[in-house]
Parts: C-alpha cells; sequence; structure tokens
C-alpha cells in the first residue's frame, strides 16, 4: 500500500465512505488491490475476476473521461475516475461511484452495440451524402462503409425506386419528420435485396434504420429468374389470365415486349383453333401431373412452329396457378418428318422399281443368303407374298432357274465374288411352279467387302421376256431380210448373166443389118441401137462389179505390176476413145515411178479407166490430163498420187457428193445423153476403199473436174530390169494384140466390143486349125479359145499350139466349169473364163497372163 502512495487516513476516509470507491493497478491486468465496504458489497463481492477487464473495463478504449458509467450485473453505475499518470501515481482511482436508478437511457457500450447490430443498416446523412454507415451494410449489401461515404443515397437505389425515393427527399429534408418506405437496394453482387426502412429527418440531417425483407429479396430474385430464364414459360391463373410471362415466351409468340399481354385468350389467333388454350388449363385442380400438348403455331412474325406444351397445376395458399412452359419441337418434328418421308420415298423406290431389288450376303460361314428382297422380286421369282419373307435361302431361288442355264447363273456369280466385279447374266426361271413356261430374267449385282470380311451384293432382278421375244423377233427378221437381200442379189446376179445373151443377139443382128447396106435413115437408127447396145453391156458389167463388192466377195490382189508400164497401157488404150470424143488425152507422170508395187492392177485399171472414160464423156473437145506422181518412198513403201483433171461441163458443188452414190447421176436425163448407170463412181470409191484410198472432188460448172486420190503400195522384192526382152515388146506394142477365136459372129461382136473398150487390138479366127495357124504365123500376146468350133475344137487347138509355143490362152466357155475342168488342165491352157463373158474378170486373166507370165520369166 505505501508504495502506490496510499496512507491509512486515505485509507480511512475510503472505508468509511458510504460511496463507492476502489483502486486497481495502472498496469495490466489491473488488478483491484484496494476497495471500500459500500463497493464490495455492491459489485466487489461477485466479481470472479478481481481486475478492471472482470468489471468489463477496457484500459484501451478509455477516453479520459473524468466521468463514465460501468455495468455490472444489469446495473449500471457512475463513477468518477482518476487516471494513473496525472498525479505520479500508478493506478486508478475509481470514486463517487453510485448505482443510477434513473430512466433506463442507453449506456454508451448499448448504443455501440446497437449501431454494431449486424441485422440493421444504420445510416445518417446530410441532405441526400452518406455521413455514417454501420458494419451491417457489408454483410447485407456486400458493400465497405467506406466505399460508400459522401456519396448520394440515389447511387444505391435502382431505376424502378429512384422516383420515389427522390420525391420522398426533397419533401422532407429540412424538416422534422418520420418517414417509413420500403425499396430494392442493389448489392454490390447486383442483386437487389429489399429493405424496409425508417427515416428520421432532422432539419438537413437523416438517420435511417434499414431491414432487409428476406421473404421479398428472394421472391424478386425467383421473379428475375422466371422472367429471364431461357425456357419460355408463363405462369396464369386458372381462368387464363396471366400472371405472369417471360421474355423468351414473348419471343416465341413473336409479341412485342412493350404490350402488355393479360389473358391467354389474347393467343388464340395464333392456332387454328382459337381456344387451344382452355385445353391447357382445363384439368384444373384435380389434376397435379404434367400435361403435354403439341400444337402448331403460326407466330406474329409469320414463322410456322409446332409447339410443345407442359402444363402443370401449381396450388399457393389457396391460389390455383398454373405453369405453362413452351417448346419448339419444329426441327424435331421436322427431322422426323423427313426420316418418315425419305423412308417412304425408299420404299416406294424399291417397289415401284420394275423387277426387283435384293441384297445377298456370303457370310463368314460360307453360305449365302438374301438379306433383303424388294417386293417387286415377288414377280419376278414367281415367290407368293406369304412366303417373301421366309424367303432366304439362295438355294430356293436356283431351284426355281431353268436347269440349263444353272451352270452359268452359279459360274458368273463364283467369278464375281472371285473378282469382285459386278456380277450379270441372263437366264430363265420357271414362270409356274407347275407348268414348263419361263421367263427370261436379267440379273445384276455389285459386291461389296464388309469390313466384317462378309460379302455383300446389291442388286435387282428384272423380267426381260418381252425384249428376249423382241430380240428373236428382230433376229428372225434380220435373217429374213438377209434371206431377201440374197435373193435380190441372187436375182440381180442371174439377171445380168442372162441379159448378156439376149444383148449378144441384138448386138449381133444390128452388126448384120448395117452390113446390108442399109439407109442412111437405118444406119441412124442402128447406130442408135448399136449406143445402147454398147451401153448397156457397160451397164451389165457394172452391175455384177457393183454386186461382187457388196457381197463382200471382192479381194484386193496383191501381185506385182510396174506402175509407169500400167498407166502408160491405160492412156493409148483409151487413144481411141479420146480421139472419138475430139479431147487431148495426156499422161503426165513424175520420174522415178518405173518400179514394181505390189497390188491389184486391174482394178487400179478399173478406178483409172472408169475416171478418164468419165472425163473424155463429160468433156467435148477439151484437155483430159491423168497425172501420176511418186508421192512418198520410205521402207518398202510406195505413196503415189492420181490425178485425172478434165475441162469439161464440170459438177455443180451440191452434186458433188451425190455422184459418188449408187445409181446416182447428175440429172438422169444425163443417161439418154451421155449414156451410164451412175454406178461408175460408186463402184470407184468402193474400190478405192478397198484399196486404202479416198477419191476426192474439185470441180467447177463450165470450167471442168478434178478427181484425185493417193494410194500405197508395197515394193515388190524383185524388181525386173527394164530390158528384160518380153517388156520391151510389151511396151513396144502400142496395145496388147488379141487372137480371138470363135465361131460364132454374135459372140465375137460382143467380145471384140470389149477388147476395143480397154484399148487392146485383136484378130479373129473361126476354128481351132485356123488359130494354130495364125500363132505359128504371127506373134500374139494372148489367145482367147472357145472350146466348141467346128474343123478343130479349143482343146485339140490348145495343145497343137502348146507344142510349139508359151502363148497364154485362156479358155472361152459355156460350159460349167467342173464338168471340163480337168479337161483343160490336161490340154495345158493357161487360164479359164466362163460365158457369157464377165468383162472385168477377163481382163483380170489377160493381165495375169501377160504381165504375170513377163513376171515369173
Ligand atoms: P455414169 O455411169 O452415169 O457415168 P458415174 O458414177 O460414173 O455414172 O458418174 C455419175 C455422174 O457423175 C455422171 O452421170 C455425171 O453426171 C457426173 N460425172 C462423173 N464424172 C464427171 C466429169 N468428169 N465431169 C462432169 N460430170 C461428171
Amino acid at each position: 500500500m505505501q508504495e502506490k502512495g496510499i496512507n491509512s487516513t486515505f485509507k480511512k476516509i475510503i472505508s468509511e465512505s458510504s460511496e463507492m470507491v476502489f483502486l486497481a493497478d495502472g498496469t495490466f491486468p489491473n488488478s483491484i488491490f484496494f476497495s471500500n465496504q459500500a463497493f464490495q458489497s455492491q459489485i466487489g463481492d461477485s466479481l470472479n475476476e478481481k481486475t478492471l477487464a472482470g468489471l468489463g473495463f477496457d484500459t484501451s478504449a478509455y477516453l479520459y473521461k473524468e466521468d463514465l458509467i460501468l455495468s455490472h450485473d444489469g446495473k449500471d453505475y457512475s463513477f468518477k475516475i482518476e487516471s494513473p499518470d496525472e498525479n505520479g501515481s500508478n493506478y486508478f482511482l475509481f470514486h463517487k461511484g453510485k448505482e443510477i436508478i434513473n430512466a433506463h437511457f442507453p449506456t454508451t457500450k448499448e448504443s455501440q452495440q446497437f449501431l454494431s447490430s449486424s441485422k440493421d443498416i444504420f445510416v445518417i446523412g446530410r441532405r441526400d451524402k452518406l455521413t455514417f454507415i454501420n458494419d451491417a451494410v457489408t454483410s447485407i449489401l456486400g458493400y465497405e462503409a467506406g466505399d460508400l461515404l459522401n456519396k448520394s443515397i440515389c447511387n444505391l437505389i435502382p431505376e424502378a425506386d429512384l422516383e420515389n425515393i427522390k420525391s420522398i427527399w426533397e419533401n422532407n429534408i429540412g424538416k422534422s419528420q418520420n418517414v417509413f418506405f420500403e425499396t430494392s437496394i442493389i448489392s454490390k453482387d447486383g442483386i437487389p435485396k429489399e429493405i424496409e426502412c425508417s427515416v428520421q429527418f432532422v432539419n438537413d440531417r437523416f438517420f435511417i434504420i434499414g431491414h432487409e425483407i428476406l421473404e421479398k429479396s428472394r421472391s424478386k430474385i425467383l421473379e428475375k429468374l422466371l422472367i429471364e430464364s431461357a425456357e419460355p414459360c408463363m405462369i396464369v391463373y386458372a381462368d387464363g389470365k396471366i400472371f405472369l410471362a417471360n421474355s423468351e415466351v414473348l419471343n416465341l409468340f413473336g409479341l412485342d415486349k412493350e404490350k402488355e399481354f393479360k389473358h391467354l385468350s389474347e393467343l388464340g389467333v395464333l392456332f387454328d383453333d382459337s381456344d387451344i388454350w382452355k385445353d391447357w388449363i382445363y384439368y384444373g385442380e384435380k389434376d397435379a401431373n404434367i400435361q403435354r400438348f403439341s400444337s402448331l403455331l403460326l407466330n406474329a412474325q409469320g414463322n410456322q412452329l409446332t409447339l410443345e406444351i407442359a402444363s402443370k397445376f401449381i396450388s399457393i395458399e389457396d391460389q390455383g396457378l398454373i405453369s405453362l412452359t413452351f417448346r419448339n419441337i419444329s426441327e424435331k418434328v421436322n427431322l422426323q418428318k423427313n426420316l418418315e418421308e425419305s423412308t417412304e420415298f425408299l420404299k416406294n423406290l424399291t417397289d415401284q422399281v420394275p423387277g426387283g431389288l435384293y441384297q445377298m450376303v456370303l457370310g463368314g460361314d460360307g453360305k449365302i443368303k438374301f438379306s433383303f428382297l424388294s417386293q417387286g422380286i415377288e414377280n419376278v421369282l414367281g415367290i407368293n407374298p406369304e412366303e417373301i419373307n421366309d424367303f432366304e435361302d439362295i438355294s430356293d431361288a436356283i431351284s426355281r432357274i431353268h436347269s440349263s442355264d444353272i451352270p452359268k447363273v452359279i459360274m458368273s456369280a463364283v467369278t464375281s465374288a472371285r473378282t469382285q466385279e459386278p456380277w450379270q447374266c441372263q437366264f430363265r426361271v420357271k414362270a409356274d411352279a407347275d407348268e414348263n413356261k419361263y421367263r427370261w430374267i436379267l440379273g445384276a449385282a455389285r459386291p461389296q467387302v464388309l469390313t466384317s470380311g462378309e460379302m455383300v451384293w446389291y442388286g435387282y432382278l428384272t423380267d426381260i421376256s418381252n425384249q428376249k421375244e423382241f430380240e428373236a423377233k428382230l433376229d428372225e427378221a434380220r435373217k429374213t431380210a438377209e434371206k431377201a437381200n440374197q435373193i435380190k442379189s441372187d436375182f440381180l446376179s442371174m439377171i445380168s448373166h442372162e441379159l448378156r445373151t439376149p444383148l449378144n443377139a441384138i448386138s449381133g443382128s444390128t452388126y448384120s443389118l448395117l452390113q446390108e447396106q442399109p439407109s442412111e435413115a437405118q444406119k441412124n437408127e442402128l447406130n442408135t441401137i448399136n449406143f445402147a447396145v454398147d451401153n448397156l453391156i457397160i451397164m451389165i458389167n457394172d452391175l455384177l462389179d457393183f454386186q461382187k463388192i457388196e457381197a463382200g466377195k471382192l479381194k484386193i490382189e496383191k501381185n506385182p505390176f510396174n506402175i509407169q508400164i500400167l498407166v502408160n497401157q491405160i492412156i493409148k488404150g483409151l487413144s481411141f476413145h479420146a480421139r472419138d470424143s475430139e479431147n487431148n488425152l495426156e499422161l503426165k507422170i513424175s520420174k522415178g515411178l518405173d518400179i514394181w508395187l505390189k497390188g491389184d492392177k486391174t482394178r487400179l485399171s478399173q478406178i483409172l479407166n472408169n475416171l478418164i472414160t468419165n472425163a473424155l464423156k463429160f468433156t467435148k473437145a477439151g484437155d483430159v490430163d491423168l497425172t501420176v506422181l511418186l508421192k512418198d518412198f520410205k521402207d518398202n513403201k510406195v505413196k503415189v498420187y492420181f490425178e485425172i483433171k478434165d475441162t469439161g461441163i464440170g459438177i455443180d458443188k451440191a452434186n458433188q457428193e451425190m455422184i459418188f452414190n449408187d445409181f446416182d447421176q447428175v440429172k438422169p436425163s444425163f443417161s439418154t445423153k451421155y449414156g451410164g448407170t451412175g454406178l461408175g463412181l460408186s463402184i470407184t470409191r468402193k474400190l478405192l476403199n478397198l484399196m486404202g484410198g479416198t477419191i476426192q472432188l474439185e470441180s467447177e460448172v463450165g470450167k471442168g473436174s478434178r478427181f484425185y486420190f493417193d494410194l500405197e503400195f508395197d515394193l515388190a522384192e524383185e524388181q525386173l530390169s527394164l530390158n528384160s526382152p518380153k517388156k520391151e515388146d510389151f511396151l513396144g506394142s502400142s496395145t496388147l494384140n488379141l487372137l480371138m477365136a470363135e465361131d460364132n459372129d454374135v459372140n465375137a461382136l460382143v467380145l471384140g466390143k470389149i477388147i476395143k473398150k480397154w484399148g487392146f487390138s485383136f484378130e479373129r479366127v473361126y476354128n481351132g486349125q485356123e488359130a494354130v495357124k495364125a500363132v505359128e504365123k504371127k506373134k500374139y500376146d494372148c489367145v482367147l479359145m472357145d472350146i466348141q468350133m467346128p474343123v478343130m475344137d479349143g482343146f485339140d487347138a490348145t495343145v497343137a499350139i502348146k507344142s510349139f509355143s508359151d502363148i497364154p490362152i485362156i479358155a472361152l466357155t459355156a460350159a460349167s466349169k467342173l464338168e471340163i475342168m480337168d479337161k483343160i488342165d490336161e490340154c495345158g491352157f493357161d487360164g479359164f473364163v466362163a460365158k457369157p463373158i464377165d468383162a472385168t474378170e477377163l481382163l483380170k486373166k489377160i493381165n495375169e497372163m501377160v504381165l504375170g507370165e513377163s513376171y515369173s520369166a
């Protein structure tokens, strides 16, 4: 005691004081080390801890006030306090302590506790600015008090409530008023909180006590969630009045968000049935299950949608409400529809396709089975509709196939499986189970190997019986036509041959009449007949050639011939003709063509003869040139250019193609003026084609024509030397000189005309004996020997001639070849031509005899 500066007198005074006095250490833990009776009895005895802290006095919060209130055990006591440092003492002196028994004003502590409430927000402000906010603002609204100080209260009020709050402030600030209101306040997280406020306005100050209405805040949040929900939904009353419709539902119906939408009946116009909404709410309170509807909607924007509506009855405090959620299932419906449509389409397609479609699988077990058969298969394979579902085994199908077609079907299928190439086969299947009737089927399939190793065929079977029948008919018709054509050809050929005999007679008679000094008029008539007969002979020869080419019987030979010799010979042969028509016929041949080529000399002669004869025929007192040029000579191949040019009447452009057609002439009337059959150029072109050439024409009416073509020949292996005696003879003679042994005048006349046309000369004898004598006396190139002759027949004459000469002798006989063939061979004839004479054949034979022999000699 002493060291704390308290003497006994002071102690006595304290002890006797009726007011409470006590002393506590100036340093922690501030033990109460002395107190009087009054303190002991009122407070000290009931203190658990005899320290200031035990008394609830916090020295750190002590504000150096001399008066303070201590609370203990529900009672307040006022004390005066002396602090340690003031007089150098190291203790607190609490004195004049007495219980406060008057009306209960809040103690400082109570006020502090009150203000530190976490449930209520206390705000003090001036005008609209906030000057004090307690910590509750943090737990309720999330803001730190410091964030809001000196800001306007308006910052916390959402738009919707702002007007109201402003008017409260404007009406009350500066007065002394108490006002109560509710408002939303936006929390720091943006969530509106519903707060009820009591405001005391005092002059320009205000004091707010705010309390959060939790229930209201929650429902506000739920409402917002519902309104902002991504699912279109509404809440309606049982009569269809709308309690709430969210923004998605308005979107879905295409409704204006600004316009208030009050009753479901307003939606009616968007549906076919304007009362449809009644279904959604009809079942009322009885059924709490979710009901679903679907319905077509044409929304206010004109979009067609399919809606699924889920409706649920909710009862809230005796109030019946219905929640409606809407789902746009158009896409799903469309998808489903598309799927159904395409399935339907495929089914139709497989059913409607003519024939039947199938899928066949070759499984791992080596068995082949049908995995799909379209309806059409019933008809193709003759399966009953009831059977088709069980029709799986391939052998069932095979058993229906015609026994002679089975190997073909199986072999082709096996090949397809092995090569994985598409399968195709035509076969017959039984048309009727009992009868022996079959129908033709075309089967085709494409194989595919699955990843499982199995093989699948996708294929079809189709009935081709009609087609087959048609093909058979067509084939028959073709055969008939071929036969008819053959008959026609045979007929033509027969007629041509037969015509020659009467022609010979006409020709012979005309000749006889001309010998009997006819009058001038008669002579003219006879010459006309002569002219006509000449033309007929040429025509018949042409017809026979034409016939041969058409029948494909004409073969192009490949025998050696000298091109220069040949063209010279042709020109010489036609020189008479040229003279007759007053034309100047010339040959222009390039050097280097004195060569032996392999080809068909006879046909080449025929071509050139034809073209030159035409040129002479259609040119009057003009020029006709044959040009032959060596165009190319390479690797034993010789290309020769031929050109026949005239200065005649020319051919109109329009007719230039036509004249090469069979039997075509520029004008039919031509034949009366110029003669001819219209076959010459057609044969020429055909022959040239057979020889690998193409005839070309340039012509101008009134100026002339130019026919030209190229031909390619192989060079003959052996080139005959130019100084061969036979050849010199041949070249030396202006033309071939023939001996004709023929007793019949008419035959001799016709044969003579043909020979003259070739440009050859001849002498005639009347029997075999004369022939032998003639050959003994003179040198001929060839003898044309009739077989049946008086005095000495052709056989004996030939034997006689051959005994001293190797001159070629050609037999001419009307007898069929077989009968006399042997005899002809025996007698040593070199060749044989049947009567009536085919001019081309004879020319060919002569050429063969004369040049062929020279060549081999
Ligand atoms: P034809 O035997 O009637 O002469 P062709 O087939 O040889 O038959 O000729 C057909 C037609 O072509 C002739 O009738 C004639 O009108 C025409 N023609 C052929 N060559 C000539 C040519 N050199 N000049 C003018 N016209 C020609």
